[in-house]
């Protein structure tokens, strides 16, 4: 099974995507735990290139291409060979960050971005999709916490309204893959809502 964690800066993606990870391994599967971008040995060059603020013009579109770039070599190298295998796959982020990143929030046409998903992914869809969705001012106050900002990171508070209001939309639009988490719950009690929806729909 292919699961994926979705949302905003600081909404605990991270956190629940780990908390999965080691579940599964303590419970005797085969798992891996993977991200975007810079899952791959290629794609954590690709990372570093997104997320460090250059003086050069960075180009939208550039920047959608970098991350479909680093999302096929993600598909190729790790997500594609572990379903084979009947891993679970955990990924932090994936096709829907990049509509509400560079879709939603940046502005790029959705449908240009879903097209270039597709092409990306080859095919491959998450079997099941968390959303969390945290309010922008708590997701700023969290990440401020405990580390320096990136690049993203930096962008007003506009962008990640607009970012928060493009994972909402997708989560309606979505309703069969996506279920949308409340991350202001402690991480516990999140972590069991996932477990319980995971069994009822019969992936763990
Ligand atoms: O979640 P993580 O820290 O790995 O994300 C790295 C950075 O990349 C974040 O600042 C996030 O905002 C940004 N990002 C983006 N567009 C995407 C995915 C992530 O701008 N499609």
């Amino acid at each position: 099974f292919f699961i994926t964690f979705e949302g905003i800066e600081g909404a605990g993606k991270s956190t629940q995507s780990k908390m999965l990870y080691e579940y599964l391994i303590k419970n005797g599967k085969n798992a891996v735990l993977t991200r975007e971008p810079g899952g791959t040995d290629l794609g954590k060059k690709i990372r570093e290139i997104l997320l460090n603020p250059s003086k050069e013009i960075f180009p939208p579109v550039a920047e959608l291409m970098l991350y479909e770039a680093d999302r096929n070599i993600h598909v190729h190298n790790i997500i594609k060979p572990y379903l084979n295998r009947g891993f679970y796959v955990i990924s932090d982020r994936f096709t829907d960050s990049t509509l509400a990143y560079q879709g939603y929030a940046r502005g790029i046409d959705i449908e240009l971005v879903e097209r270039l998903n597709d092409i990306a992914s080859e095919g491959i869809k998450p079997d099941i999709t968390f959303i969390i969705d945290i309010p922008v001012e708590e997701g700023m106050k969290r990440i401020h916490r405990y580390r320096e900002k990136d690049r993203i990171e930096q962008e007003g508070v506009d962008f990640h309204k607009r970012l928060r209001e493009g994972f909402l939309r997708i989560a309606q639009k979505e309703r069969e893959r996506v279920v949308l988490l409340d991350g202001r719950k402690d991480k516990e009690i999140i972590f069991n809502e996932i477990l319980e929806i995971l069994r009822k729909r019969d992936i763990i």
